[in-house]
């Protein structure tokens, strides 16, 4: 690891004011991803701000039923919040499906928001990679890509999200709070995290010198009724091949609102807006969210389980199929068509008793 200089900023003004003076610096919360990055020699920050000590630490119940989530939220306690697992319960399984508990005990909120794509070449400084190093290539493209993204990929990247909190956050159409030295600003989640296209290297749409101080969820009842399903290649500790976020509400058989965003398959958290708009007033059967998701999927782009490489950093040994189907990800396609369906049809079965 590269030397660095270390700033502890005691609140959020102190935190702020010293990135803005130090151009590279990052701030450091739970560390979780960030001291790997840094150990990989991927981060190289001259000087990093701890930020674990500011006062963003509460989940508060908002007057009109929401809830204000601050930044330094560690994922256990997010998980095990009373209110996020009656109203949210997306939200809480989608933090228990990552990571391992240790992890999750030291990992923050706004730090896994911005964690960085888990693509294999984007750690091995030796490989070719885009996002790390503009301009040099991508070796993903015809290497191992079981772990890349079929949607929103570009010519330049394919490598997918790899937060789970993230997916299910898409769903429910949060605020993001920031701050810096020019103030306070709020806007929509789903305008944080870009598209790779010809600059996968910048990944979201806060300025450098930006805090993420709070994620507020609005009030949102059919999220009371929501699911999180995660598939991968271990039971646990293992980044998601597919996952789905959603909550349905269903009338007289008659799917009357649904929310569903898509993790493992997009180069950022998926919100699945074609699949809702099919699904919305339609009827609450297979054949539904069957049809809903072929068309999310529509223009998913796989790559060949032939061109891969085999590669033992997969950790995708018990993967079927042998040798090649280790490499690609085009069965990504279809795995995430199943899960959506199943996911949906276990929402739906669940209303229907409820
Ligand atoms: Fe880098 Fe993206 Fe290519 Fe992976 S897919 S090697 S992160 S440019």
């Amino acid at each position: 690891m590269r030397p660095f200089a270390y700033v502890s900023a005691p609140d959020v003004e102190t935190a702020v004011e010293a990135v803005s003076e130090h151009p590279g610096a990052k701030f450091l919360g739970g560390g979780t991803n960030l001291v790997d990055l840094m150990r990989e020699g991927v981060e190289r920050p001259v000087t990093v701000v701890d930020i674990s000590r500011l006062p963003l630490t509460e989940i508060e119940e908002l007057p009109d039923g929401g809830l204000r989530i601050g930044a330094l939220v560690r994922n256990s306690r997010l998980a095990a919040d009373p209110l996020v697992r009656s109203r949210y319960p997306v939200l809480a399984q989608s933090v228990l499906n990552g990571a391992s508990g240790q992890l999750r005990n030291m990992a923050t909120v706004g730090g896994n928001l911005l964690q960085r794509t888990r693509c294999p070449y984007f750690y091995d400084t030796a490989a070719r990679c885009n996002k790390r190093d503009p301009g040099a290539g991508c070796d993903a493209m015809e290497g191992f890509s079981r772990s890349a993204a079929v949607l929103g990929t570009s010519e330049s990247c394919i490598a997918a999200h790899p937060s789970d909190m993230c997916v299910a956050l898409a769903a429910l159409d949060p605020v993001v709070e920031v701050r810096s030295v020019r103030g306070t600003r709020r806007f929509p989640f789903a305008e944080l995290h870009r598209l790779p296209g010809a600059t996968p290297h910048i990944e979201t749409r806060l300025d450098e010198d930006e805090l993420v101080t709070a994620v507020e969820l609005p009030p949102l009842p059919p999220a009371a009724h929501s699911r999180y399903r995660k598939v991968r290649d271990r039971a646990s500790y293992a980044f998601a091949l597919v996952s789905v976020a959603a909550a349905l509400e269903v009338r007289d058989g008659t799917v009357a609102d649904v929310r569903l965003a898509l993790g493992g398959v997009g180069a950022k958290p998926w919100r699945a807006h074609g699949a809702e708009a099919l699904l919305r007033g339609a009827p609450a059967t297979e054949e539904s969210f069957r049809r809903a998701a072929e068309a999310e999927f529509a223009a998913a782009v796989g790559r060949s389980s032939r061109t891969g490489m085999p590669d033992s950093r997969s950790g995708a040994e018990s993967a079927p199929g042998g040798q090649g189907a280790r490499a690609g990800n085009e069965f990504k396609i279809e795995l995430g068509r199943r899960t959506v369906v199943a996911t949906l049809r276990r929402l739906a079965d669940e209303g229907s008793k409820a």
